[in-house]
């Protein structure tokens, strides 16, 4: 038996519960034995009845003092109760309906009862512990688990696993010594089967420095490999003729990225790189520059960006650019009838078009282009890692680059993009103002407007975002549409107002857009829609409604939308909330406008799901790692593995065997991912 042996095989599976099994992802006997317990009951902790702590689990060794009684309510729930002793004093114990179990249990003798203490300090109370005998000195395992296999069953099948297969190291021993871990076989015992507590933190920090090891050692692998292939050699690499057509002057920020990513594409390699930069730091002029590079030196460039709104706006920006340059750009989002995207998709196919926008739909099977060299996605963060594969594999090795408008931790960074070399621009554009950012309840609404009021007479702009689009869906919460049409009728009806939010079609969307935009709307009531990217840097005020209801990361995103121009800006957020948590939040986004401290902190408080938003962010689903608390095994596992990588690039030293089938199994799931 290995540990590739199909479950069925297991002694006391079968052909029934090794689909259970398979349904739980559980395919192989080794895929089993990384079936981490979910939590442990701890039965070799106990604590004396006097002392142990109300209304938390604890264990408890006492004795039976008195027959054990047996009531029936009207109801018919039959419940039994006695008390048990130790040396520090008493407590009741009621079971209920448990016959077979309180049949079993003897007065004088001693047992473990492991569950919630209340009542009082005169009358302790304990209900429907769980009971074992006194000598039951285990560190318990509790599995996830199903209707269909409880917990124990699952334990059982554990143990069989452990006890028939003879585990081979996957980690090369002078690691494991260089780090003091311990070895597997040691480790998957005890993570299952804890001897002591001392070997279950052993056997933990083993196995998260395993698993997040072997994921640096799989995304440093596909870093050597894509810096192994040729990519497009870009010879002309003068930006002097996009400067022209720019109305202000790079930053040199921005002009030190475009340089560093002229030269990856001179390089004879693909270029793979991130480019981190707060928002609004000017990350379209970074992408815009090099495909016109790119077309100067005749290949054809795609850039993708995560919504209609924001790929026309792209596609503006870059054509108006382009303009006089010959550089002929596309756009193709899903919303173009079939008949324009024909259109679109010809031009593309016979190298008409040299700059392709567009959304999701530039990943459809049947977009082909002519001779694509460079994939640009931008909010690189709303795309999978799988998304930005298929649009690479439309060309022959072409030069990509990621822009992330949302910082992310620098642990994540290391996982969603530690495939990848990074830039970042750590400048605004000249001129630029610092957000002031308030935060007030709701009795200030009516001075607020008035504030905002005294901006648009003043010729500029603001939004006010809700969190919901129609009322109803939540209640008490303020919804963009009923919110819009009471202001249309009162505060603001000597106003242009307008209303945008994800539920309207993309054509109504984008003449919205555009008449913010121009100008002709002066206050534009919105969800979180206008988040991602938008640009319009008239606008200098913007009023958050039920500010609690956003995380951190999207509130300071939302605020990146002003503050765009020369002109000094205001954000005003808006919450009747009381909570602890939610006060401390908002003071967070009040007192900084560093997206990457701003990140860190939304990481810390929601965890790597939430941080998100999505499921298509491309990390890998842990199953021991934490990839927030673990941060120095993941930084101590990076540098472990590339020194590994340095010796023995392509694992295929016998001693690396086992790893090399751990990454393997890897890349499986995050190609499933
Ligand atoms: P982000 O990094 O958030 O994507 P954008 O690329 O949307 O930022 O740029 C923000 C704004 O700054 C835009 O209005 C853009 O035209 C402007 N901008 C970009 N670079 C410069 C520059 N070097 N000087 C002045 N304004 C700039
Ligand atoms: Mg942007």
């Amino acid at each position: 038996m290995t540990a590739f042996t199909d479950i069925q095989y297991l002694k006391g599976v079968g052909a029934k519960r090794a689909e259970i099994l398979k349904s739980k992802g559980i395919d192989t006997v080794g895929a089993l034995l990384r079936f981490y317990p979910r939590k442990y009951l701890d039965w070799t902790k106990t604590y004396p009845i006097s002392r142990a702590p109300f209304f938390e689990n604890v264990c408890v060794r006492a004795k039976i003092v008195t027959p054990i009684e047996e009531f029936k309510t009207k109801s018919s729930v039959v419940i039994y109760k006695f008390i048990v002793e130790d040396e520090s004093g008493r407590m009741f114990v009621s079971l209920f309906n448990q016959r077979f179990l309180a049949e079993k249990l003897k007065m004088d003798r001693e047992y473990l009862f492991y569950g919630k203490l209340d009542g009082n300090f005169g009358a302790r109370q304990m209900n429907s512990p769980i009971i074992k005998p006194a000598d039951y000195n285990v560190i318990e395992p509790i599995y996830p688990a199903s209707r269909d296999m409880s917990s124990a069953q699952l334990s059982r099948l554990v143990k069989t696993a452990v006890n028939s297969l003879e585990l081979e190291e996957t980690l090369p021993q002078i690691i494991l010594e260089r780090n003091n871990l311990c070895s597997l076989k040691f480790a998957i015992e005890n993570i299952h089967f804890p001897l002591s507590p001392e070997a279950f933190k052993k056997a933990k920090e083993r196995l998260v420095f395993e698993e997040l090891f072997v994921l640096q050692v799989a995304l440093s692998i596909i870093k050597l490999k894509t810096h192994q292939k040729s990519g497009c050699i870009i010879k002309n690499n003068s930006v002097e003729a996009f400067k022209q057509g720019l109305p202000f002057e790079l930053t040199s920020a921005q002009s030190r990225v475009i340089n560093e990513c002229i030269k990856d594409m001179q390089s004879g390699r693909p270029m793979t790189r991130l480019i981190q930069g707060d928002v609004g730091s000017g990350k379209t002029m970074v992408a815009a520059a090099l495909c016109s590079v790119a077309a100067e030196n005749g290949y054809q460039s795609a850039l993708m960006a995560p919504t209609e709104i924001l790929a026309e706006q792209h596609f503006k920006t870059l054509s108006n650019i382009n303009e006089c340059s010959g550089i002929k750009c596309g756009l193709l989002t899903g919303s173009l009838t079939a008949k324009q995207k024909l259109v679109v998709k010809k031009q593309l196919a016979d190298g008409e078009i040299d700059v392709i926008i567009g959304t999701h739909a530039l990943i459809v099977d049947d977009v082909q282009f002519n001779n694509l060299g460079l994939v640009i996605t931008d909010e690189q963060h709303r795309f999978g890692v799988a998304q930005r594969e298929k649009l690479t594999k439309k060309g022959e090795n072409p030069h990509t680059l990621v822009m992330s408008a949302t910082p992310i931790p620098q642990t994540l960074g290391l996982i969603l993009y530690g495939d990848l070399d990074i830039s970042i621009i750590d400048e605004y554009p000249k001129g630029r103002q610092k957000i002031d950012t308030y935060c007030v309840d709701s009795t200030y609404r009516n001075r607020i407007y008035n504030y905002i009021k005294k901006f648009l007479n003043n010729g500029q702009q603001g939004y006010i975002v809700c969190p919901l689009v129609e009322d109803g869906e939540e209640s008490g919460l303020k919804s963009a549409k009923e919110y819009y049409n009471a202001l249309c009728e009162n505060e603001f009806k000597d106003y242009s107002l307008g209303l945008l939010h994800g539920k309207m079609n993309a054509k109504d969307k984008e003449k919205v857009m555009r008449r913010f935009a121009e100008g002709e709307i002066q206050l534009l009531v919105a969800t979180t829609v206008i988040e991602v990217g938008i640009d319009v840097p008239n606008a200098v005020v913007m009023l958050i409604e039920d500010a609690d209801r956003f995380g951190l990361s999207q509130l300071h995103q939302l605020r990146g939308r002003i503050g765009r121009g020369n002109a000094k800006s205001d954000c005003i957020l808006i919450s009747d909330s009381q909570n602890e948590e939610t006060l401390y939040r908002l003071n967070v986004i009040k007192s900084s406008s560093d997206g990457f401290k701003i990140a860190d902190k939304d990481f810390e408080l929601r965890g790597p799901g939430d941080f998100l938003g999505n499921r298509q962010h491309g990390i890998p689903q842990m199953k021991i790692a934490d990839i927030f608390a673990d941060k120095e095994v993941l930084f101590k596992a990076k540098k472990e593995a590339e020194l590994l990588l340095q010796y023995d690039p392509r694992l295929k030293f016998p001693e690396n065997k086992e790893l090399r089938q751990e990454v393997i199994d890897l890349y499986k799931r995050l190609n499933q991912n």
